[in-house]
């Protein structure tokens, strides 16, 4: 059984077919620049050459008929039919509250995506478009929407309400929500097994640290906190959005720099994070890193703040869960980079957590980095949302 997944941006579009038999990749690719100038689609098939077609992608829509004409194509393509294919899952950034599990799309799904909207105003236009495009090219194939909120929605009150008046909750679901759920219930599983822990029970922080970053808190695979919250701007500091301000730092630089809201807001998510703190080398943790090298001072001190504000959520969190079992670290930053796992770390003492280098020393691989005597697993899982979104896929429509 072939599973096709897609994740859809305003103006790029990613996919991979996988083979659910053995959930290996048969080709994998990507639209840049629909409905700009320059539309390129790069596709890669498993086994053969990359194929790279430039050509006008004036919406989702051609660009997902040029994706299917590249799976089908003689040369490079890796299907002789759609028939091949038994559904398709895509990423849907925002369910708002009701979605809290994935779902196979039909017309109440798509109003719900297009009521939630103005929670998720970048992606979920752009996921819906691609369902529809999806609709159009392979009528009758089931559409399964994989949603990035949905492994939030089992926090309780306590965890999600805002402590603002309670009619902006009742009228507009103003709530934390949390992001990268999909990329957080596939690690947390996968500590799970990993790490032979207890699937009822056992207690999970998970630290997505990619250019996004969230932390989030497990039992038994069930969300009991996590990072993000209404947007994915609260929390942990980011390649380019701040993480946790106090909100009346809004309204200070809104009346210092002669800025509305909005403005201010594209400040805090866009030119903010390690990038606004280094006043503009990066918004790439390894240039960070460099600077910091180089001696750079304002570098050295974003990569502190970013592992402190790291660690403090893990201590928060072990506090919600009153302990925690296993840490696992993800995404670009949590499987690659060493120096910042060991550092998180080091502030973990407290609860007997105790690095073992060696095992450290490793990139992109599932590896248990904690020393034998460590009373926590700690844990590099790389993420892998396709998959994780190809099972859910699958679950729903067999
Ligand atoms: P992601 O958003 O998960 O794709 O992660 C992207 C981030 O991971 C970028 O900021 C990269 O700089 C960072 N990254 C990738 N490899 C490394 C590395 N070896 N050391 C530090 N950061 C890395």
């Amino acid at each position: 059984m072939k599973i096709l997944v897609f994740n859809c941006g305003s103006s790029s579009l990613k996919y991979q077919l996988i083979d659910m038999e053995n959930e290996n990749v048969i080709a994998k690719g990507l639209c840049e620049r629909i409905g700009i100038d320059g539309s390129k689609l790069t596709h890669q098939p498993e086994g053969k050459d990359k194929f790279v077609l430039e050509q006008p992608m004036p919406n989702h829509t051609v660009a997902i008929s040029l994706v299917m004409e590249a799976l089908q194509d003689a040369d490079h393509g890796v299907i002789t039919n759609t028939d091949e294919i038994s559904a398709i899952g895509h990423r849907v950034l925002h369910g708002g509250m009701v979605y809290s599990d994935s779902v196979v799309v039909n017309d109440d799904v798509k109003r719900v995506i297009r009521e939630c909207f103005d929670l998720g105003p970048l992606h979920n236009p752009a996921n819906l478009m691609g369902i529809e495009a999806c609709e159009e090219a392979m009528p009758g194939k089931p559409n399964v929407a994989v949603w990035d909120t949905a492994f939030g929605m089992a926090m309780p009150e306590k965890a999600y309400m805002y402590a603002i008046p309670h009619e902006y909750f009742e009228k507009y679901s103003i709530r934390r929500y949390g992001f990268h759920g999909t990329s957080h219930m596939f690690v947390s599983g996968e500590a799970i097994k990993f790490g032979g822990l207890d699937p009822e029970n056992a207690k999970v922080i998970v630290c997505h640290l990619g250019n996004g970053a969230s932390v989030s808190a497990s039992i038994g695979g069930k969300c009991v906190d996590t990072s993000m919250g209404l947007t994915p701007l609260e929390g942990l500091i980011m390649g380019t959005r701040s993480g946790d301000v106090d909100p009346a730092v809004v309204q200070f630089i809104a009346n210092k720099e002669n800025m509305d809201v909005n403005e201010v807001l594209n400040v805090l998510n866009k030119k903010s994070g390690v990038l606004g703190m280094t006043n503009g080398i990066s918004s790439d943790f390894r240039d960070i890193e460099n600077a910091a090298k180089e001696g750079n001072h304002l570098a050295e001190v974003a990569l502190d703040a970013f592992v402190y504000r790291v660690a403090k959520y893990v201590g928060a969190y072990t506090a919600a869960m009153n302990g925690v079992d296993a840490i696992a670290f993800t995404a670009g930053v949590g499987e690659n980079d060493k120096a910042t796992r060991k550092k998180v770390c080091e502030y973990l003492g407290y609860l007997g957590v105790k690095i073992d280098d060696a095992a450290n020393d490793v990139r992109g691989k599932r590896t248990v980095i904690s020393a034998p005597d460590s009373k926590v697993k700690v844990m590099l899982i790389p993420t892998n949302e396709e998959l994780a979104i190809a099972r859910e896929t699958l679950r729903l429509v067999k």
